[in-house]
């Protein structure tokens, strides 16, 4: 489904007319094009506040990228004058002269915070710097998670964080720009690096405001850059069209074996897109009682067990509640919720799940904030995230579970909806634009990279940051 509106306002007629009726002026995003894309390139200016561990971790990650790298060197940053600490290649910018750069990227280093009056740091940063985001630049703030800071004037900095990250988003929206919290569990500095990259790079260009927890990791063996998910096998559901086949496809490109499922009248097109890709079909309803063993079997018959379980499909069946039938109930629960428990069920018991292993499950910012007629579709997608909550605590031999709550995506689903819905769905939000498939199967791909075995229980919106839910 195109976005007419959109086209619109980047014609120099648009722009104008937009402008002087005071209408949303959406910048067209900018998506991750080939694989040896570097995930950063311009000008990056890191700063840092106290004794901040994970800048250095940064720069390192910084230093493999082409951008020209700046770390903050006024006295109200003065961790930073050490230019060492963030890569070999960094130089020295103060903050306190006029600043000339255009920056694609303004980083900063908050996990040395003790106290409130710390935040001021956050302050000296930013603001001569915001202006001078570039367009499509991102804003990366890290800090500690505040469930592990035992003093409260801590965890009241590190809270403080969250708030300031979603209002800069606001403010950056505008140009195409997003901001982006990173709370890191203490000592988990080195566990940050493929989240870095993927909220610094245009892999992230529809999550905007949103908060990723990164634990501690085991170390990983070293993971090609451009195809980090060589020698996985990914089991994708609803992959015939719309988020799930991108879903198979970027993932394939980033080098998995996909298994693409669907229900058996998709077969043509599920066929097209494993094709495509060198993947597997299998037709199968997930919600038939015998779905878990024959996907089981499935998968035993090709291969020695799976890496990536990602539960993508889903239905709505929308009608408030009390026109709501029975069987648009009971069906919205099984498709988006329960037959996710008993596949992942029966992989476990089967020990088919391998080490390390992903499942990514899909919520929705309906699951969030509620929907109107939505109470099933609602419900099922809230109890996404009380299982992928509780389950991050269960799982074992280094698998995570994460899930993403999509907002408003261009698909066949949101084009269904009455044009008036579809045309709010798409402006209300920080980005004013709807998202694209493949930016919801971006972010899974982060999720299952080999390096991100640290993101474990978060749920992640890709939804521009859409005015609705927190
Ligand atoms: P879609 O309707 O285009 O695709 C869903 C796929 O799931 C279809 O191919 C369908 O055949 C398959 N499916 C449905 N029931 C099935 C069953 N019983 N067994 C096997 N496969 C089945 O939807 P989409 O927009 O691509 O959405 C994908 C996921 O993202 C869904 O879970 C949806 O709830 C979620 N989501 C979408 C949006 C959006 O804006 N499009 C927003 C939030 C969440």
């Amino acid at each position: 489904m195109s976005d007419v509106y959109l086209r619109f306002v980047n014609t120099a007629f648009g722009k104008t007319a937009a402008q002087s009726l005071g209408l949303p002026s959406p910048v067209p995003l900018k998506r991750w094009k080939r694989g040896d894309q570097p995930f950063i390139e311009g000008n990056v200016l890191v700063g840092a506040v106290g004794d901040s561990k994970a800048v250095s971790h940064l720069g390192l990650a910084l230093e493999a990228s082409p951008a020209k790298v700046f770390h903050a060197s006024s006295i109200s940053v003065d961790t930073l004058k050490d230019s060492a600490k963030v890569g070999n290649r960094a130089e020295p910018l103060s903050l306190d002269d006029d600043i000339e750069q255009r920056f694609s990227a303004l980083v900063f280093d908050a996990t040395g915070m003790k106290s409130t009056e710390d935040l001021r740091a956050v302050y000296d940063f930013f603001h001569p710097t915001i202006k001078k985001l570039a367009a499509h630049g991102r804003v990366l703030v890290i800090g500690q998670d505040p469930a592990s800071c035992r003093a409260p004037a801590k965890a009241a900095a590190h809270q403080a964080l969250e708030g300031f990250v979603r209002s800069v988003a606001k403010e950056v929206g505008k140009k195409g720009a997003t901001a982006n919290l990173l709370l890191q569990a203490p000592g988990g500095e080195k566990a940050l690096d493929s989240s870095v990259r993927f909220f610094l790079s245009a892999r992230s260009a529809y999550v905007s405001g949103q908060v990723a927890k990164v634990g501690k990791t085991a170390e990983v063996p070293p993971v090609d850059a451009a195809r980090p998910l060589s020698g996985k096998v990914a089991l994708v559901t609803g992959a015939s069209r719309g988020i799930g086949a991108s879903i198979a496809e970027t993932l394939a490109r980033d080098g998995a074996t996909v298994i693409g499922l669907d229900i058996a009248p998709t077969m043509h097109e599920l066929q097209k897109v494993t094709d495509s890709i060198g993947g597997k079909a299998l037709a199968c309803d997930i919600t038939d009682e015998n779905a878990p063993t024959e996907i089981a079997d499935f998968i035993k018959q090709h291969f020695d067990g799976v890496d990536l379980v990602i539960h993508n499909a889903g239905i709505t069946r929308d009608k408030t509640l009390g026109n709501m039938p029975e069987h648009f109930w009971d069906m919205t629960i099984a498709v988006n919720l329960t037959a996710e428990e008993h596949i992942d069920e029966e992989l476990m018991k089967q020990d088919l799940l391998k080490e390390n292993g992903r499942i990514v499950c899909i919520s929705s910012i309906s699951g969030i904030a509620g929907n109107f007629g939505q109470t099933n579709y609602s419900a099922a997608k809230s109890g996404v995230i009380g299982y992928v909550e509780a389950m991050a605590k269960q799982v074992k031999k280094g698998v995570t579970i994460n899930a993403v709550a999509p907002g408003f995506i261009e698909t066949q689903m949101t084009a269904a909806m009455p044009l008036t819905i579809r045309e709010a769905g798409r402006r209300m939000n920080s980005l004013s634009q709807g998202g694209l498939p493949v930016d919801v199967a971006e972010a899974i791909a982060w999720y299952c990279h080999p390096e991100s075995n640290g993101v474990n229980g978060n749920v992640v919106r890709v939804c521009g940051q859409s005015l609705i839910g927190k």
